[in-house]
């Protein structure tokens, strides 16, 4: 990320998707001066354990090739929504460590609640207890829903606080006006999803001003997968923040926190 001028961090899409599906996503990104940290989702094939495994190795394949044309980052790690039948919480170590080291991996994620199936908060917790393993530079991603976001953001938050080994090196993403309070008052770092189905621009700069003094914590992201949300270069231009928080949010944060400052 030295070479290439950086404006803007997006600190949660998917790439590999877009990648998949929009022929000059490389090229929008380097216009618009955005590193992209990309999380794991595998869209089709994660229903057992080698097709799951079959995505990570595909995605490492993809960065390792994809760095030489577009800097960027990514993370490694089950989404609550590509959970095998197959897979069992003892057995996540094992289906990550091959992955997890690569160059360009930044730590582990995307991993979280989606529903109230138990399988997916065993799964989260078997992650979350693992990620013991990481390098201490690394980061978890961690995913909240949005149906009955408050109560399963709640759930998360009691296994996070119980079992994540090293809280400072914890974001939780797609914080709502609701949701991110109790995320601040934590050691826990705070993401905003920008984008026609998440926060609008709006609700996120209200978010953002009614914790001004924590904006060191808050880092925003697109989520964007199908296809390229241009919420944070819209947000990049808000004069209801200042130049500086604008920078913070846009891309200090993210930095600090993923990519070692
Ligand atoms: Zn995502």
């Amino acid at each position: 990320m030295d070479d290439e001028p950086v404006r803007i961090i997006d600190s949660h899409l998917h790439l590999d998707m877009l990648l998949d599906r929009i022929g000059d996503t490389a090229a929008w990104f380097k216009r618009e001066e955005i590193f992209p940290v990309s999380w794991s989702y595998a869209y089709a094939g994660a229903d057992s354990v080698a097709g799951l495994t079959a995505y990570f190795a595909a995605q490492a394949e993809r960065f390792a090739r994809v760095q030489n044309d577009l800097p960027c980052a990514y993370l490694v790690g089950i989404h609550p929504r590509n959970l095998p039948d197959d897979l069992r919480p003892e057995q996540v170590g094992e289906v990550l460590e091959p992955w997890i080291s690569k160059a360009g991996c930044v730590g582990l994620g995307e991993i979280g609640i989606d529903t109230d199936d138990p399988r997916e908060a065993e799964i989260f917790e078997a992650q979350v207890c693992w990620s013991a393993q990481l390098l201490e530079t690394q980061v978890v991603g961690v995913h909240t829903p949005r149906v009955d976001k408050s109560s399963i953001t709640r759930q998360i938050l009691d296994i996070l606080d119980r079992c994540a080994p090293r809280p400072d090196r914890v974001v939780m993403d797609h914080c709502s006006s609701e949701t991110l309070p109790r995320v601040l008052e934590r050691p826990y770092w705070a993401g905003i999803s920008l984008s026609p189905n998440k926060s609008s621009i709006d609700e996120a700069v209200e978010m953002m001003l009614g914790h001004a003094d924590q904006l060191d914590r808050m880092m925003c992201n697109t989520d964007s997968a199908l296809e390229i949300y241009d919420h944070l270069t819209v947000l990049a231009t808000d004069d209801r923040l200042t130049t500086k928080q604008r920078e913070q949010l846009l891309c200090g944060t993210a930095k600090a926190f993923m990519l070692g400052g």
